[in-house]
């Protein structure tokens, strides 16, 4: 079954030998072409839909420097090779000669979505794989957890009302592995004495996350870790973590900042940007995840606020 409520992780890049298993993509027989590729659904009003939306999120993607103009390959699929995932971007290595390399029928980089994932969330989804399909070489250098950070940052701009769920995601993993959850501010129900002045009176409410800390890197070695390092981690929770940890980073790095650096690391040859880069860029102690905490408050402004309304009221 597909965790639902971890849907926002669900969204991956794999790098996959050509020897690895599921290295050839599903082939949806509806086509919708279009001018820079192919989207292709089992449905084609699915095809059609899902095209519009790649429409819709690629300005933002291609606006962000240092990405290429390959074709692009959409399938719409059934079910992903990790039920944890809700879209996927694969980049295909070490391909044999003979195998028809970059050719439309086999891609070396293709994205696959479920058809079922949510629908207030596709044009997030699309969004951030979008991200890693173009993201060009320069940005190789990127630790993959900040890439996926990038990747939530640009969904959140092209989808701002869906964004206010990722940042409370994150918060909300973030402040689960450092100190256990946060206490958020609600209004009072309504049915409760309702105070003359009209000002909702507000109670404290703890929330937290499910996380298994046993599981988690620390930053240092989430930063080091790969597209396929980051799935050796089983626990839903702590690859929510990694999310949060990538989104933090990129979100007060900025895109240009996280260019520049990845421009840095390559001019140094190095293989990586560096961790004690990032941190700095970000005003964030790379040792001490406790000094965090202000800055996932910041995360948390008056739209986060209003989905934890939503959840709160649903529980009581
Ligand atoms: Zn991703």
């Amino acid at each position: 079954m597909r965790a639902r409520t971890l849907g926002l992780l669900a969204a991956q890049t794999l790098v996959l030998s050509a020897l690895g298993c599921r290295a050839v993509p599903s082939h949806p027989r509806w086509e919708h072409r279009l001018d820079h590729g192919v989207v292709r659904a089992e449905d084609p009003a699915q095809a059609d839909e899902v095209a519009a939306l790649v429409r819709a999120a690629l300005p933002s993607v291609q606006a962000l420097p240092g990405t290429h103009r390959r074709p692009l390959v959409l399938h719409v699929v059934e079910q992903l090779p990790n039920e944890l995932m809700d879209g996927a971007t694969f980049h295909i290595v070490d391909l044999p000669d003979d195998a028809g390399n970059g050719s439309d029928t086999y891609p070396l980089e293709w994205i696959e979505i479920c058809a079922d994932a949510l629908p207030r969330r596709r044009l997030s989804l699309i969004a951030h794989e979008l991200t890693h399909f173009y993201l060009g070489e320069v940005w190789g250098v990127l630790p993959q957890v900040v890439e996926e950070g990038l990747a939530q940052l640009v969904s959140t701009q092209v989808d701002p009302r869906y964004g206010a769920e990722i940042r409370v995601e994150n918060a909300v993993a973030l402040a689960t592995a450092i100190s256990g959850g946060l206490t958020v501010e609600m209004p009072r129900p309504a049915e409760a004495s309702a105070p003359a002045d009209g000002e909702p009176e507000l109670v404290p409410w703890w929330v937290s996350g499910e996380v298994d800390t046993s599981q988690l890197p620390t930053a240092r070695e989430a930063l080091a870790l790969d597209a396929n390092g980051m799935w050796t981690i089983e626990d839903a929770g702590s690859q929510r973590v990694l999310y949060g940890l990538g989104y933090l980073l990129a979100s007060r790095i900025g895109v240009d900042g996280l260019y520049a650096l990845c421009q840095r690391a390559r001019a140094e040859g190095l293989e990586r940007v560096p961790a004690e880069w990032l941190f700095e860029a970000a005003e964030l102690d790379l040792e001490d995840p406790l000094l965090w905490k202000p800055a996932i408050r910041g995360l948390l402004g008056e739209q986060e606020h209003l989905v934890f309304v939503r959840r709160f009221d649903r529980r009581r």
